[in-house]
């Protein structure tokens, strides 16, 4: 077998960071930051590999593991200068896992390992000092009752409480040495009660017992649903960390704290941190005391503040990345005992590349590659209305006041567990998780909602750093908040807030108030539009905008829309006084009363056509002429009963006899018009061929804005698109029929627009025949919504009753309307790029369905050589950023 444990320490690793999948992020670093000469307790660290054989033996310990953890713990004695069960002056260990990514918290750590009735009473004198000697013992108890042998930390916690409520302290450090005493004995009674076995005093056996136990933890169910969500592969396992103690908790001149070496929430250059003194690692991650600031530490101790803002800087510029640090002093001196790169909001993780830039630590294109697309969306999200906060606190709705943990605005729902916040989102509500704390246990319902609010824990604590990996507002420590989970309620300054009661949250500011507060769109940053600036300079890739009205394209062109991909022109008939005119063109008994009611769009349809112009002066803009699948603008199936019904009554009662002729032409035209298969029926151009006067009326529209908007010095570039498509006959009727009413638009107004005629491709056979279709298509966008629909046989409307259920079977890996499937659906269009432009070399061809923002399909369009990718507004930023990682990607294979 190989080599199985690695040593750190006096100076010297035999790991490094390069050896990240073997000793996982925590070991690897400690390793790299023992040989930058950084002050690290000394330790070793069991590989992932050590992991893999120990499961492979059914969680037997792999071969001469135990022989080098030993010859490993000989080492680190010697360099500790101190040995393991030794009664006078004991090293003691912490035992912790460490995958190859970080997952907070989601697996165990064991501190003060090596403590017993002996070695308690050897640390005492050692330290002079009773009371921490008892408080490691009964802490070490519970810490290894809890993830060796399976006995819940409340069951200790309650005796705790009883004891400081017996003397009437506040906080664990008042009670004293004999009481803990005491308590450690009520631990052990209590673990013999439970187990049948006495607390294992042997430290061997404790180390032994604790190593395995770390190795389970990869497979709790907390680190189970992390790796879930986070997509990380159940096979990769943890290492174990096993290095010396080192205490924060031996008085004043002791503390401990974590530290960013920039702000996680903004990404300001500003180092970042929260501080305990007199305290272990454990009282600031789990939250359980809200920590100080680093001012604490800067007042009380200048030198290690100094020392440690320079080890933060060190450690950035090594790594070439924001770090988390965590960090102990132990009576004045400073030790590091975890760095990883940080998480970040989305805001953050931009600033800081953008700043890395201009500091010279990394270049562009290092810095675009940084930021995941999709969490761009977390930069887009919405604030509160200054006048209605104020407004609201005026009134005095101001609840409590927390730590804003995690940016952002969240109105909605309280509810006060995990399970509900996930039912009650799945029914449609925004909901606001509410808690005492977090633990890892609550990721489903911090997940599921859209605010997390809670009573304890600092800005480092679970609630704060999971929040803000998730992009969701979140408030910690919001101390007045007193949550009764009992009676589903809170109570804060006087007011009982139930379950279901609405409030708002402010991640910004701390705030949280009663009821709705109006929220307002987010402003793009400085360093925002700088980055996207830079993934512009890199794409090759255009992006455009599906909008379907003046404000949606002036949206789209703030968010960097250079065109418009996609006007759905049935959009534009939703509003009520406009779809009654649709329905009575749709329902026309004859040809003249078709064209009277086209007529009466025609002017809706100039005006939106020339607002949209106007945005996009300069800009090219695709307008698709209509495709609605009929039954959406067909009157319901209960307003189709009420006219049945109607009819009934008319014939039982006798009576108007007016009436009755009209509603029998109206149920006689629905039944007419009503298709077994809508989204297969007369939609697209079907519609255009058989109702020319249709698509007569729109292109008049489009024409006679662009020509009217050109006049008056907009620059205008329409592209007339022609939907659904699957016949070369199609393709060219309709482009006659464009071409001659547009050209007579020309005529009729002198002035010279310079249009296109295109079609969708969104029909299998349109992308087959594409070289014929190109013969006259000036353009082309391919529909992959449609043409996933076609492709998979699975209707659009219909797909979310099995689609759930294949998911989880595994026989699709996404939903293939959200994620472009680019072995079926992406080899049409492949097809249809390469035989169209057989025929039209420079064919302008782009994407227009939902896939247009999605950042893989996205990587994909840039690949196979489209124009551009055209997607909603808030997607945009997403696609320029993973328009730009294409290209750098492309470039970086080569
Ligand atoms: C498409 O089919 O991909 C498309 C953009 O058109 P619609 O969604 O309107 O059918
Ligand atoms: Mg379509």
């Amino acid at each position: 077998m190989a080599k199985l444990v690695y040593f750190f320490g006096s100076g010297k690793a035999e790991g490094s960071s390069l050896m990240r999948n073997l000793l996982g992020g925590k070991g690897c670093e400690l390793a790299e930051m023992t040989n930058l000469g950084i002050p690290v307790p000394p330790g070793f660290t069991i590989t992932t590999e050590a992991w893999a054989e120990y499961y492979r033996r059914e969680r037997r310990l792999p071969d001469g593991l135990w022989e080098e953890v030993l010859a490993n713990l000989a080492k680190l004695q010697a360099a500790a200068d101190l040995y393991f069960g030794d009664p006078k002056r004991p090293l003691l260990l912490s035992v912790r896992s460490g995958a190859r990514v970080s997952m907070p918290g989601m697996m165990e750590t064991i501190l003060n390992l090596g403590l017993n009735d002996t070695t308690v009473d050897g640390l005492a004198a050692w330290t002079d000092n009773e009371r921490f000697a008892w408080d490691c013992y009964r802490r070490f108890i519970t810490m290894f009752s809890d993830v060796v042998l399976h006995i819940k930390r409340e069951a200790f916690e309650g005796p705790l409480e009883a004891v400081k409520a017996r003397l009437g302290v506040a906080t664990d450090p008042e009670v004293p040495a004999d009481e803990l005493r005491k308590l450690v004995q009520d631990y052990k009674d209590l673990v013999l009660e439970r187990t049948g076995k006495e607390f294992p005093q042997e430290p061997q056996e404790q180390l032994r017992l604790a190593v395995q136990a770390v190795f389970d933890s990869w497979f709790v169910k907390k680190a189970i649903e992390y790796r879930r969500i986070h997509g990380i592969p159940g096979d990769w396992g943890t290492a174990v960390t096993v290095m010396s103690m080192v205490f924060g908790n031996l008085g004043e001149t002791s503390g401990t704290g974590v530290g960013f070496t920039r702000d996680p929430r903004t990404g300001e250059p500003r180092f970042y941190a929260e501080f305990l003194s007199n305290a272990q690692g454990e009282d600031v991650v789990a939250g359980t005391r809200t920590p100080e600031g680093i001012d604490g530490l800067q007042s009380r101790m200048p030198e290690v503040y100094g020392q440690l803002l320079q080890i933060a800087d060190r450690l950035e510029r090594h790594y070439k990345d924001m770090q988390d640090l965590e960090f102990t002093i132990q009576e004045g001196t400073l030790y590091l005992l975890q760095t990883r790169s940080g998480k970040r909001s989305a805001d953050a993780a931009v600033r800081v590349a953008v700043d890395l830039v201009n500091e010279h630590v990394i270049d562009r294109d290092t810095a675009l590659l940084r930021v995941r697309p999709a969490d761009l969306n977390k930069v887009l999200h919405p604030r509160f209305d200054d006048a209605d906060r104020a407004r609201a606190i005026a009134q005095s709705r101001l609840l409590a006041r927390g730590l804003p943990a995690a940016p952002g605005a969240a109105v909605g729902q309280v509810v006060f567990d995990a399970d509900t916040a996930v039912e009650r989102a799945k029914a449609g509500h925004k909901v606001i998780l509410v808690r005492p704390e977090t633990s890892p246990e609550d990721i489903a319902g911090m997940y599921a909602a859209d605010g997390i609010l809670t009573a304890r824990g600092g800005r480092t604590s679970h609630a704060a750093v999971v929040a803000v990996g998730m992009g969701k507002p979140c408030v910690v420590g919001a101390s007045d908040v007193v949550v009764d989970e009992e009676r589903r309620q809170f109570e804060a300054g006087g007011v009982i807030v139930r379950e279901g009661d609405v409030v708002s949250v402010d991640g910004s500011t701390g705030d949280v108030m009663l009821d709705a507060i109006e929220t307002i769109e987010p402003q793009l940053s400085h360093a925002f539009r700088e980055f996207l600036a830079w993934a512009d300079a890199r794409r090759r890739l255009g992006v455009r905008a599906n909008a379907d009205t003046p404000e949606d394209a002036a949206k789209a062109r703030e968010f960097g829309a250079e065109g418009i991909g996609l006007v759905r022109t049935e959009h534009m008939f939703f509003a009520p006084e406009r779809i009654a005119i649709v329905r009575e063109m749709i329902m026309a008994p004859t040809p003249a009363a078709r064209r009277a009611a086209v007529a009466k769009l025609l002017p809706f349809q100039r005006d939106d056509f020339s607002g949209i112009f106007r945005a996009m002066d300069g800009l090219p803009v695709t307008i698709r002429l209509l495709d609605p699948p009929l039954h959406e603008f067909l009157p319901n199936w209960k307003e189709y009963s009420e006219l049945v019904e109607e009819r009934a009554r008319l014939d039982a009662l006798g009576i108007d006899a007016q009436r009755r002729p009209r509603l029998d032409a109206l149920i006689n035209a629905v039944d007419k018009l009503r298709e077994a298969n809508p989204m297969l029926g007369h939609r697209g151009c079907r519609l255009g061929i058989t109702h020319p006067e249709i698509y007569g009326m729109q292109v008049r529209a489009i024409m006679e804005a662009a020509c009217t908007v050109a006049e008056q010095g907009v620059r205008v570039e329409p592209e007339i698109m022609i939907p659904l498509t699957g016949t070369i006959g199609e393709m060219k009727l309709t482009y006659e029929q464009t071409k001659r009413i547009a050209d007579g638009v020309i005529a009729e107004t002198g002035v010279a627009v310079k249009y296109a005629i295109g079609t969708m491709i969104e029909v299998p056979r349109a992308a087959l025949i594409a070289d014929q279709i190109a013969q006259h298509a000036e353009f082309f966008s391919f529909g992959t919504n449609d043409l996933t629909q076609m492709t998979f046989g699975y209707s659009r409307d219909d797909v979310a009753k099995f689609l759930p259920d294949y998911l989880q079977k595994g026989l699709v890996p996404a939903d293939p309307f959200s994620v472009l499937d680019q072995e079926g659906v992406g080899e049409l269009v492949k097809l249809g790029i390469e035989r169209g432009r057989r025929t039209r070399p420079d064919l302008k061809i782009g994407i227009c369905g939902e896939h247009g923002g999605e950042p893989s399909s996205v990587e994909f369009c840039h690949r196979v050589g489209m124009t551009y990718v055209s997607c909603s507004p808030f997607m945009i930023p997403i696609a320029r950023l993973a328009a730009a990682q294409a290209r750098i990607r492309e470039i970086d294979a080569r």
